[in-house]
């Protein structure tokens, strides 16, 4: 004999909680670029980038020495 099947409530997505999602895995990309973009010996923006970033840099196992 079958268990009784059971209901489980799932939340709606409404489209305002998938435009701040969206937003915020756009700001997330746009960090971890930041993070990434300024590599030291071929920096564009002097050091204040590398060394504004330096932690997080390391934090996610850029290479930047
Ligand atoms: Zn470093």
């Amino acid at each position: 004999m079958a268990a009784p099947a059971r209901s489980v409530a799932v939340p709606a997505l409404s489209p305002k909680l998938l435009s701040v999602a969206l937003l915020s895995v756009g700001l997330m990309l746009l960090l971890a670029y930041l993070v990434g973009f300024d590599q030291g010996a071929v920096s564009q923006s002097g050091m204040f980038l590398h060394e504004l970033m330096h932690d997080g840099r390391h934090l996610l196992g850029v290479p930047c020495h």
